[in-house]
């Protein structure tokens, strides 16, 4: 088959098929409650997930709560967030998103956001410090189910690679092509995250695809192009 013919829309389709027999379905479950997952997607940027929990349980264990939190010495809360990437621009943005939260709310939760319609919700919370549509999305999926497309590195990468995304689109926009392809099921966009996040992390890495073990491959611009020049380059 020559992958290109294949429209985006049938290779979303496809790829999702895939995706599900290879990693199998997911219910769509709460992993954390929302201020964890807002603030834990805030210390991940550039670093593991194992760091970034670090970062997050002494950050708690340090200073108690929020408040604790929000009122910390700059460099108390540098130190207790040390294990992930540029802390110090991690500090204020956190303290401004909780002071934001406390002054708009009355509370540091954002568990109201479950009542917003969607486009309100992702204007509320990208007016954040350091909370882009990425963020906010992933606030929104995971915790309050609201059919939205979290694009992370690994989901717009793997996308891109199997051109249902162009070369020249950019991640934001990524969020709204994807939403148009995919129906607005939010167990549907969990699992197209989910499964996208982790084929990007296994398989279709940054530096070394796997192409040849790749269940996508079949239907794969990248793969197919690569090929041409020489297999060995995709293997
Ligand atoms: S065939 Fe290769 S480039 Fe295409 S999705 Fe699979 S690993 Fe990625």
């Amino acid at each position: 088959m020559d992958a290109h013919t294949l429209s985006a829309e049938e290779k979303i389709l496809l790829t999702q098929e895939l995706l599900n027999q290879a990693y199998k379905k997911l219910k769509l479950e709460n992993r954390r409650e929302p201020m964890h997952e807002l603030i834990s997607t805030m210390l991940s940027h550039r670093t593991t997930h194992a760091d970034e929990e670090k970062a997050y349980y002494t950050m708690l264990e340090r200073f108690g709560d929020w408040e604790g939190v929000m009122n910390a010495d700059f460099d108390a809360l540098a130190d207790a967030i040390k294990t992930t990437r540029y802390p110090g621009q991690k500090v204020p943005q956190i303290q401004q998103t909780l002071h934001m939260i406390k002054e708009e709310r009355g509370e540091i939760s954002i568990d109201f956001l479950k009542d917003l319609p969607v486009e309100e919700a992702i204007d509320w919370l990208t007016k954040l410090p350091g909370v882009g549509l990425k963020t906010a999305t992933l606030v929104l999926l995971f915790n309050f189910h609201k059919p939205v497309m979290p694009v992370d590195t690994h989901v717009f990468r793997v996308s891109q690679r199997v051109g249902i995304l162009g070369a020249k689109v950019t991640a934001n926009k990524a969020h709204e092509i994807l939403l148009q392809m995919l129906p607005p099921d939010p167990v549907v966009l969990y699992n197209y995250h989910i499964h996208l996040l982790w084929h990007g992390q296994r398989i279709c890495t940054y530096y070394s695809p796997q192409c040849g073990k790749c269940v996508l491959n079949g239907i794969c611009n990248y793969y197919q192009d690569v090929r041409e020049k020489g297999i060995d380059e995709a293997e």
